[in-house]
């Protein structure tokens, strides 16, 4: 419990507030502090770090300060008590749907798709990799409709089809897919095209995955495989052994649609070999691929997924697939550890997409973190023909934090209790680390707010 200020301090805070805004107009900033905000007492999560205990974290101007036990609540400019948490790296999810806002339908590039951010930071999810909606021919109105109006990070892998997923007869069609434009429009947006993606072809060819590589190879960044209908003239075994390259990533492994499991029920040599190679397997779990059957056996004997990610779209998000924490609940019902789930959704999905910035807590990085809670009880985890697999675990996000502000937060863990507040009480969170409720003249982004100049006086917010 915290502890309540004495009566009588309530009455002096409106009189407060106002001294300090009248002063901080024309002085330098009230609060400078070490800090702008300081997660304290949560057990820190960080694969690349190697991080696995109770640790403070402190940022800084969007970026992380300090990783330390023990680190003061004097030095910042505010505190969140999250001891009984976790704190990772804000989550990265490689495999998601959202160009929407088209008005196309039936297409990835329109309906299908999703609006970034009302699924994302509900969820931990800080960054997420569109999986191909878009190809070089419409990549920049995607960019202009999508990626630059939202608050997530959005990065893209750019589809090899010129027109992107806007379903049969676009994504069927082989004269579209052309290695030299979609290679010359990831070489105009490096840091933003992460990779190259393949999908959803139904006929014998190569080409798509061939061309796919070729403008992978020429941009230098990865290439995703969603690997269509199966076809014995190209069976999986072969792409991962000889058609990708290491470090392209093989996403819907346990779909179980292209003999990812042998007739015997074991995995495919094929995908062990592959991985061998260097090929990244990716769990995509979408609204049609991923299966109990197939996961639990290939689980059990040792082939784990490389990095977690939804495949989240319209489609699949009310289906057997819920959001990227359900999918990690799914990973831990199979006995993975909390440390390898996370870091199966942080660290590892950013070194595959080449964002090594990103997915970890190092001093210096942007401060991208998620403040998850461990539920334990009675749940149920559906695949994708409906199967369930019950469990006792349940990942549930507390807050999230995006370049150091906190744009998340289910209980209010950030917030004060309402009857410490004077009684006209208006927004009285800071720009410098409140992406929620910032007091006017702190708002994100803007120069006042930066700089941490008191919020102006005058009338609430109505
Ligand atoms: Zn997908």
């Amino acid at each position: 419990m915290r502890a309540r200020p004495e009566r009588w301090a309530l009455y002096l805070l409106p009189f407060t507030f106002f001294l300090v805004a009248v002063g901080g107009s024309r002085q330098a900033p009230p609060t400078a502090s070490t800090y702008d905000l300081l997660l304290k007492g949560g057990h820190v999560i960080d694969a690349r770090n190697k991080i696995s205990a109770i640790r403070d974290v402190a940022i800084k101007d969007g970026k992380i300060a300090a990783v330390a036990a023990n680190l003061k609540s004097a030095d910042a400019l505010k505190t969140v008590d999250v001891a009984g948490l976790y704190v990772t790296p804000g989550l990265v999810d490689i495999h998601v749907h959202t160009y929407t806002g088209t008005g196309e339908r039936g297409s990835y590039a329109g309906d299908n798709s999703v609006y970034p951010d009302g699924f994302t930071f509900r969820v931990g999810v800080t960054t997420v990799a569109d999986a191909g909606c878009a190809g070089w021919r419409n990549f920049e109105d995607f960019k202009q409709r999508i990626i630059d109006r939202s608050k997530t990070r959005i990065l893209a892998f750019i589809n090899i089809v010129g027109n992107g997923m806007r379903g049969g007869k676009f994504e069927q069609d082989l004269t579209d897919m052309e290695a030299a434009p979609t290679a010359e429009m990831a070489k105009r947006f490096p840091g933003l095209i992460v990779g190259v993606k393949t999908a959803h072809y139904q006929g014998p060819e190569w080409i798509p995955v061939e061309r796919a590589v070729e403008a992978g190879t020429l941009a230098n960044i990865p290439v995703m495989v969603d690997f269509g209908t199966d076809h014995k003239e190209r069976p999986v075994a072969e792409l991962v052994t000889k058609k990708l390259r290491p470090g392209d990533i093989y996403t819907h492994v346990y779909s179980g649609l292209r003999g990812e499991l042998d007739p015997s029920g074991h995995v495919n040599p094929g995908l062990i070999e592959g991985r061998k190679r260097g090929v990244i397997f990716d769990v995509g779990h979408g609204g049609g691929s991923f299966l109990w059957r197939v996961a639990v056996p290939a689980i059990k004997e040792g082939f784990l997924p490389d990095s977690i990610s939804t495949d989240l779209h319209i489609g699949s998000m009310n289906t057997g697939m819920k959001d990227m924490l359900n999918v990690m609940d799914k990973f831990l019902a199979l006995g993975l550890s909390l440390d390898d789930v996370v870091a199966k959704s942080t660290w590892n999905p950013a070194r595959e997409i080449k964002q090594d910035g990103l997915g970890h807590l190092s001093v210096g990085a942007v401060a991208d973190v998620a403040v998850l809670r461990v539920e334990t009880g009675r749940f149920g985890l559906t695949d994708m023909n409906g199967a369930r697999m019950d469990s006792t675990q349940r990942l549930m996000c507390e807050l999230t934090v995006k370049d150091g502000r906190v744009v998340y937060d289910l209980n209010g863990i950030s917030r004060p209790e309402w009857r410490t507040l004077p009684p006209d009480y208006g927004p009285i969170g800071d720009g410098r680390w409140d992406g929620l409720n910032p007091a006017r003249g702190t708002t994100p982004g803007t120069q006042r707010g930066r700089e941490g100049a008191a919020p102006p006086a005058g009338p609430a917010r109505r």
